[in-house]
């Protein structure tokens, strides 16, 4: 005799075994490896601190890392203070000399192209394992970089070699020619609600 109970156990042993079989034939199916571009854009915080998580999950693989940072104030961040000392790591601060508020469109334009020659040299590193490109999307938005001369330099890196690009408004171009992209989806911040950047969660 089976109880309601028995019959709700079936009915939970039935759905678990084609949930299985559905999730086995996913993982079946993705069998190759290959370097990903990965974007990391939106308006909601997590994009560079994702990108870190990633690179503290290479590091300790014992993979190789070349961090290239475009932004253009410098604050001490903790995670370039902690992954500087680690071994594996190369840590490059590439946006000191932008110049938004004078709009001196050839100076910025030119810093940013000696910018992007550093970026270059690391996606054409065979050594390095991942490329995080940290707000990239910024020189690209202001038109000081060429995003159909950034994806060619993309596209010719090693073909195991991963790629992090984050920053706001990514152009279209590079979102089209990622692997995975994610947006971060701004909810809530407390710094709306007069809250000032946080030691150890904002830098
Ligand atoms: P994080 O580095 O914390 O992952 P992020 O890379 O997603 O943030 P950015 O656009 O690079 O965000 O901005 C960096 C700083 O701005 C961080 O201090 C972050 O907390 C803050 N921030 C992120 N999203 C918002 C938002 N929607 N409103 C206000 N401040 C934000
Ligand atoms: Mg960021």
């Amino acid at each position: 005799m089976s109880t309601d109970a028995d019959q709700r156990e079936q009915r939970h042993r039935a759905r678990m075994q084609r949930k299985k079989a559905a999730v086995d034939a996913g993982i079946a199916r993705a069998d190759r490896d290959q370097g990903l571009l990965l974007v990391l854009t939106g308006n909601g915080k997590g994009k560079s601190s994702s990108a870190f998580g990633m690179v503290a999950r290479a590091l300790g693989h014992g993979l190789h890392v070349g961090v290239a940072q475009f932004v253009k104030g410098r604050s001490d961040t903790g995670e370039e203070g902690f992954f500087r000392r680690q071994p594996g790591i190369t840590w490059h601060v590439l946006g000191e000399g932008f110049t938004w508020e004078t709009q001196d469109l050839a100076r910025d334009t030119e810093t940013a192209q000696r910018a992007w020659a550093v970026a270059r040299g690391m996606l054409r590193d065979e050594r390095l394992h991942l490329v995080v490109l940290d707000e990239l999307a910024y020189p690209l938005r202001y038109g000081w970089l060429d995003s159909a001369a950034v994806l060619d330099d993309l596209a010719a890196r090693p073909p195991m070699q991963h790629a992090v690009l984050t920053g706001r408004g990514m152009p279209d171009a590079l979102v089209a020619a990622a692997d995975t992209v994610s947006e971060l989806r701004d909810v809530k911040h407390a710094f709306r609600a007069g809250v000032r950047a946080q030691v150890g969660i904002d830098l």
